[in-house]
């Protein structure tokens, strides 16, 4: 089986699995795992922010940081196609008791303009108060399409001139930063809270982190032990976040080089109506002739071929570690036959 469904699928590589059982590790709930202290401040440092906590998934990064922005009768300003707001469960409602303003961006991405336009005027009762903007890079769901970082600038100021918590869902950055070369420095001036996840992309089994400033992640700390994310001797899943991210980073480009093959071979093929451009690991295409993804996905397990509907008419392919180019060709031959 070729699995494409997601580049979550991944297990660990020999090498990561050794630094694992290596770990030093200790209570983490007393802030005693040596391991996970190192990738907290080693992941920090990668981006100049203050601190990180490390969580078991990215929906409680995402959270967690949605928590500690906002408050009941207030706002969070974001895409329609954002995993926060499709993909959490209604965790914003529930977790935070907080309402959601859905943009229509480009693909997922939204401007500064928009949130401009879709603040709240803080002395109208009648309206909730606008408290936070959340962005997501890569889109996901806008196949896997990476932010220019001059919106990113325009909306940081905006946000700063308003009073408004920026909040990056980036479960996908390190694939947004080897496709733009950005500075990832940058990242963590303009946004004051990031979610990073290890188990996407990196190839690591489990764990996602939350980067802010000391305070707001103090208050992370109180917020994810009240969801039961305190976990103890977790050191060992940690040691795997920093194998990661010294080994791991670099690779994605040959991720994206597939993905990139794919499209192309996709695009001359019959059963294909349309591919989403492809910037990262994600290929997203829309069937021909109205055709059904859950049919069609069904079809391709057939052909040995693993993808997940992605829409009435849309299927998403995702590029991994554990894709390489004898697989690679292996699928678009098999894609050819159907
Ligand atoms: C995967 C993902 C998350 C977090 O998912 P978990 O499965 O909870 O780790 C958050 N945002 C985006 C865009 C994602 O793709």
């Amino acid at each position: 089986m070729i699995d494409l469904r997601s580049d979550t699928i991944t297990k660990p590589t020999p090498a990561m699995k050794e630094a694992m059982m290596a770990a030093p590790v200790g209570d983490d709930v007393f802030g005693e795992d040596p391991t996970i202290n190192a990738l907290e401040q080693k992941a920090a440092d990668y981006f100049g922010m203050e601190s990180a906590i490390f969580c078991p998934s990215g929906t409680m990064t995402n959270q967690i940081a949605i928590r500690v922005h906002t408050a009941p009768h207030t706002e969070v300003i974001c895409d329609e196609k954002s995993h926060i707001y499709l993909y959490e469960g209604g965790g914003i409602a529930y977790n935070s008791f907080a309402s959601v303003r859905l943009l229509h961006g480009d693909r997922g991405r939204i401007t500064a303009e928009m949130i401009q336009d879709n603040i709240n005027n803080p002395d109208d009762v009648h309206a909730p108060i606008s408290t936070l903007v959340s962005l997501e890079n890569t889109m996901n769901k806008g196949g896997g399409c990476v932010y220019d970082f001059k919106e990113i600038e325009k909306i940081s100021t905006l946000c700063k001139e308003k009073k408004l918590k920026l909040h990056l869902d980036g479960a996908r950055l390190f694939n947004a930063l080897v496709a733009t070369n950005d500075d990832p420095k940058q990242y963590g001036k303009h946004f004051d809270s990031i979610s990073i996840c290890l188990s996407k992309g990196l190839g690591c089994p489990v764990g996602s982190l939350l980067l802010g400033t000391k305070v707001d992640i103090k208050k992370a700390r109180r917020v994810r032990k009240v969801l039961g994310g305190g976990m103890r001797q977790a050191g060992f899943l940690a040691a795997a976040g920093i194998y990661a991210l010294d080994h791991h980073i670099n690779r994605l480009a040959d991720d994206h080089d597939r993905a990139k093959k794919i499209a192309n071979a996709l695009e001359d093929l019959s059963f294909v109506d349309s591919v989403l451009p492809v910037e990262t690991n994600i290929v997203i295409f829309k069937l021909a002739n109205n055709g059904l993804s859950v049919d069609f996905v069904e079809k391709l397990k057939q052909h040995g071929i693993l993808a997940v509907p992605f829409g009435k008419h849309d299927v998403r392919f995702v590029t991994h570690l554990d894709f390489d180019d004898d697989m690679l060709q292996d699928l678009i031959l098999k894609l050819k036959t159907i």
